[in-house]
């Protein structure tokens, strides 16, 4: 658990901040409550979930979206994982997938175009991030 610490000084400490955001932006998808499973927003990545969250609303209808739960939002493995469960769940399985997809080339930081890296913790970073980074600032 030693990277938790420089990892959380990374990326700002607001992480539940932006869930919460999230979840006050989109009460049709949250309906006002916290995922089931630890949930927390890296910021580069809020415009992404943002953007998520619009598409899930304009897809399903409101009797679906009543139905809709979402179990769990992360990021693992340097990937957004944004987990859900309902009637209808498969025909957002895509759009999900192509949001987490895309999360591997957004800066985790501030959502700028990115890339991965995989030594020692995993995380998306651009060139600027990653550079501070290194240099412990
Ligand atoms: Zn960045």
């Amino acid at each position: 658990m030693l990277q938790v610490p420089t990892y959380k000084f990374v990326l700002g400490c607001a992480m539940d901040d932006l869930m919460q955001k999230l979840i006050d932006n989109h009460p049709a998808v949250f309906k006002g409550e916290w995922p089931r499973g630890p949930s927390w927003l890296p910021a580069g990545w809020y415009p992404l979930c943002h953007d998520l969250c619009a598409e899930i609303e304009r897809e399903l209808t409101m009797e679906e979206l009543e139905h809709l739960q979402v179990t769990q939002v992360k990021e693992k493995w340097g990937s957004l994982h944004f987990y859900c469960s309902g009637p209808r769940d498969h025909d957002i399985d895509l759009v999900v997938r192509r949001a987490e997809e895309a999360s591997e080339s957004i800066c985790m930081v501030c959502g700028e175009q990115g890339k991965k890296y995989t030594d020692g913790w995993h995380r998306v970073m651009c060139a600027a991030h990653e550079r501070r980074r290194r240099d412990g600032r």
